[in-house]
C-alpha cells in the first residue's frame, strides 16, 4: 500500500492525497494527474509490470502478478525495408494494453476500500476493469451503448460483470455510468478515459521498452490515440526513467482524428465530427484529458499522424501475413511508422518503437471481412 501521493488538476489549483479516490477534478471537472510519486531508479525482481511498483500509486500484490500483467515481447520487425520493434500489448491477459491500467486501477481501488467499480465502454477497456475486477474481488458493473455489439461484450460478461445497454449516445452512456456511481457510496466510477491512476498503470509499457533497449529510450515512438492513454502514459514513463524523451507520434485514423485536427492548427483539442473507420478503438470524438495528450505531443517534439482506413488495411495484412494477430485500431502505429519513413521524418540510425494495442481475435468477424 502507498498513498502518499496526490491528486492535481490540470486547469486549476486543486490538489488532494491519493488516499481517497477521486476521477476528476471536482472544482472544475478537469482531468487529474498523479503527483509525488517516489523517483524511479531501477526495477525491482517482482513480476511483469510491478517491476516499477516503485514508480506506480501501489505497491506489488503479495502474490507476484494478478493475471500475469506486463512483461510483454519487444519483438524487431522489418516493413518497407526498415527495421522497428514492435511491442506486443496484443499479448497482455484479456488482449490489449489496457491491462496495464486495470490492474493497477482494480488494485488501487480495492485497497482504498471501495467494493463495486462502474465503468462505461463497449470494447477493451470492459474486457480489462471486468477481468481485474474479479481478479481483486471487486464487482463490476459496465454500461454500454445499446448498439454495441454483443460479441465484444463477450469477455466482460464471461468474468461476472453486470453489462447494461443504455439507449442513446456514447455521453448518455457516460451519463448514466457516473450516476450510478454517484448515487452508491461503496462504487467508484473506474473510468479508463479520466481516471489518473489508470495512466500510471499504463505508463509501464514504456518503462519495459526502455529496460528492454538496455535502459535507453528510443527516438521514436508510434501509438494508437484515442482516449490518450497510451501515448500519456508513455510521456510519464519516459519522464520517471528520466532518459531523454522520445518523439512521441500520436496515430488516428482519418475518420476520427480531433487530436491531429488540433496539433495541424497548431490549437487546442475540440470535438470532431466522425465518421466510420474500422480502428474502432481510436472512435472518440472529444478525448477527456485534451491538455495532457497535447503536452505530451509538444513536450516530446512529436506530432500527430492521421492514417486512412485503406493504408490501415494495407499495414494489417503485412503484419497478419508475418503471423502478428493485431486488430484493426493496434496497427495504427505501423501504419504512422510506414507513413513517416515514406516521409523521409526517420533518420538512418533513429531506434523506432510502435505500440500494437489490441490482439487480433479481438475483431474476429472485421479481419475475417478482410480477407
Ligand atoms: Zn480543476
Amino acid at each position: 500500500m502507498r498513498m502518499n501521493w496526490r491528486y492535481a488538476c490540470n486547469n486549476c489549483d486543486f490538489s488532494r492525497p491519493g488516499d481517497q479516490p477521486i476521477w476528476r477534478c471536482p472544482n472544475c471537472s478537469g482531468a487529474l494527474h498523479v503527483e509525488g510519486l517516489p523517483a524511479f531508479r531501477s526495477p525491482s525482481s517482482a513480476a511483469g509490470l510491478w517491476r516499477y511498483s516503485a514508480t506506480l500509486p501501489i505497491e506489488a500484490p503479495v502474490h507476484g502478478t494478478i493475471l500475469g500483467e506486463g512483461g510483454t515481447p519487444l519483438v524487431p520487425v522489418e516493413i518497407d525495408d526498415r527495421l522497428f520493434h514492435l511491442k506486443l500489448d496484443s499479448l497482455l491477459p484479456t488482449g490489449s494494453f489496457k491491462d496495464r491500467g486495470a490492474a493497477v486501477l482494480a488494485g488501487y481501488l480495492k485497497q482504498a476500500g471501495v467494493r463495486r467499480i462502474v465503468v462505461d465502454s463497449s470494447g477493451n477497456a470492459a474486457a480489462a476493469m471486468a477481468a481485474y475486477a474479479a481478479a481483486c474481488g471487486l464487482e463490476c458493473t459496465v454500461f454500454v451503448p445499446a448498439s454495441a455489439s454483443p460479441g465484444k461484450l463477450v469477455q466482460a460478461r464471461a468474468a461476472g460483470a453486470n453489462v447494461l445497454p443504455v439507449e442513446g449516445s456514447r455521453e448518455d452512456v457516460t451519463n448514466a455510468a457516473q450516476a450510478a456511481a454517484a448515487a452508491d457510496p461503496e462504487a467508484d466510477y473506474a473510468s479508463h478515459n479520466f481516471h489518473p491512476v489508470f495512466v500510471e498503470g499504463v505508463k509501464t509499457w514504456a518503462l519495459e521498452v526502455w529496460e528492454q533497449l538496455d535502459e535507453r529510450s528510443p527516438d521514436l515512438v508510434f501509438t494508437p490515440c484515442g482516449g490518450g492513454s497510451a501515448l500519456v502514459g508513455a510521456y510519464r514513463g519516459f519522464l520517471a526513467v528520466e532518459s531523454s524523451m522520445p518523439r512521441l507520434i500520436a496515430c488516428q485514423p482519418a475518420a476520427c482524428a480531433p487530436v491531429a485536427k488540433a496539433w495541424e492548427c497548431d490549437g487546442e483539442i475540440g470535438p470532431f465530427a466522425q465518421g466510420d473507420t474500422i480502428a474502432e478503438g481510436t472512435r472518440i470524438a472529444m478525448p477527456s484529458r485534451p491538455r495532457q495528450i497535447m503536452n505530451a505531443i509538444r513536450e516530446s517534439n512529436g506530432w500527430a499522424s492521421v492514417i486512412d482506413d485503406d493504408f490501415l488495411v494495407e499495414t494489417l495484412r503485412m503484419l497478419w501475413g508475418k503471423g502478428f494477430s493485431i486488430e484493426p485500431t493496434g496497427a495504427l502505429g505501423v501504419a504512422a511508422f510506414r507513413l513517416a519513413n515514406r516521409a523521409g521524418k526517420i533518420g538512418d540510425e533513429d531506434s523506432v518503437v510502435c505500440h500494437a494495442t489490441g490482439h487480433g481475435l479481438k475483431a474476429t468477424p472485421t479481419i475475417a471481412s478482410l480477407l
